[in-house]
């Protein structure tokens, strides 16, 4: 399921004992094909251009080299941030910071954490001591840097993780703000001189990101894991039903299939309310989560969800990239995606490096063209449930 290989080891490549120790702690025995590649060339310093499948470890294919690239040493408040991870959602912040911290679990790193929806006061005092690395959101990130209270010119690793909707017209113009504070590439070959390494990453690379590469990237190696099949592993149907059928339809499918966990997306974020409220009513645990709740309802939510405190969870696109829950086995389109890209991130919310998973789509009239549409973008089948879906397939 996940790809050919090298057959490289992680003892092969040039890491510190201790970031090997938190590799094999966290039971990672083999670099992944992403790992193989991405890693060795981000040690060499090289900028990055990485498209790998959801779910085949693109986060350790750039927090490895991170981690190793950082000096410890370094122990000066407000100067010490040496690489930054940017992501778009404040729950892939969280998710992500942890892997930073349990990978470096023997290693003096500092991990921080930063999103929008928190106080700017907590961030001043932490950043008052020692941070290596920094994880978070663009508009935050750059708030901090404009403001300065973190000081970027030491920051010489620069990862950007779906990276292309960082480079959305949503965030952008932030991205291109943030480069402003971060050192100047080096040029030639000197090692030990600090200049910036860019790193991007994501299952999905239209048109803009070629132009961020052209103008802010030196060459960069570029790895691209797409070609097979590139939902494998995840079996997908789709119900024809009516709007008003919806429920009902969902209800059914709580009934007969064997959901370890399961993430159900909507459209919208006053759909996602109404729905959680009608599968609670119909006796199903739930959980939901949107961009209009508090973010410390939303951090708590997504913390329980994932240590298994409740099976379902509704959302809206927030939650639809890069979050890593392996227990989640089923993910339900409630409301069928509008593009193909969107269909790709919910998707990849399950069959999780090498794991199976089961998408069920949900799809009115009004949607039939957009089935199509997507089946044919993306060169994947999805076809009609049938009565009894087998076990074996998720
Ligand atoms: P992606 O970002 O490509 O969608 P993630 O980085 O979220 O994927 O990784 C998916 C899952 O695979 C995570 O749960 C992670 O712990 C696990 N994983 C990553 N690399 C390895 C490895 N080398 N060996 C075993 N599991 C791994
Ligand atoms: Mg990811």
């Amino acid at each position: 399921v996940l790809g050919t290989t090298l057959n490289l080891e992680f003892e092969d490549m040039p890491l510190p004992r201790s970031l090997l120790m938190g590799i094999f702690e966290a039971g990672f025995e083999k670099p992944s094909p992403i790992q193989e590649q991405a890693i060795p060339a981000a040690l060499e310093h090289r900028d990055i251009l990485a498209r790998a499948k959801n779910g085949t470890g693109k986060t350790a294919a750039f927090v490895i080299p991170l981690l190793a690239r950082v000096d410890e040493g370094v122990r000066k408040g407000r100067s010490g941030i040496q690489a930054i991870v940017l992501v778009p959602t404040r729950e892939l912040a969280l998710q992500t910071a942890q892997v930073c911290k349990t990978l470096s679990k023997h290693m003096g790193i500092e991990v921080m954490v930063t999103t929008g929806g928190t106080t700017l006061k907590d961030d001043i005092l932490r950043l008052g001591q020692t941070v290596h690395v920094l994880v978070g959101t663009p508009g935050r990130i750059l708030d901090l840097a404009g403001k300065g209270i973190a000081d970027l010119s030491g920051c010489g690793v620069f990862v950007m993780d779906e990276a292309d909707k960082l480079l959305s017209p949503e965030f952008g113009p932030v991205m291109e703000g943030l480069l402003g504070y971060l050192p100047p590439p080096v040029e030639g070959d000197n090692k030990d001189a600090i200049g910036r390494q860019v790193m991007l990453f994501s299952a999905t690379f239209p048109m803009i990101v070629k132009d961020f590469k052209d103008k802010h990237m030196r060459s960069p190696y570029e790895i691209n894991l797409m070609d097979e099949l590139t939902l494998k592993g995840v079996t997908q149907y789709y119900a024809f039903v009516e709007e008003r059928q919806k429920v009902h339809c969902l209800n059914t499918l709580f009934s007969k299939l064997q959901i370890n966990q399961s993430i159900i997306f909507c459209n919208s974020t006053n759909r996602v309310e109404l729905l959680a409220k009608k599968i609670t009513e119909l006796g199903y645990s739930c959980f939901y989560s949107h961009a209009k709740m508090l973010q410390s309802h939303r951090n708590r939510v997504f913390h329980d969800f994932r240590s298994g405190t409740c099976r379902n969870l509704v959302c809206s696109d927030l939650l639809t990239r890069g979050i890593d829950i392996q227990a989640v086995n089923v993910v339900i389109n409630f409301d069928f995606p509008k593009n193909s890209e969107t269909y790709l991130h919910r998707i990849g919310r399950s069959g999780r490096f090498g794991h199976l998973g089961l998408a069920i789509n949900l799809v009115t009239y009004e949607d039939r063209f957009n089935l199509d549409r997507i089946e044919r973008e993306l060169g994947t089948e999805i076809s009609p449930i049938p009565r009894e879906v087998d076990r074996r397939l998720y």
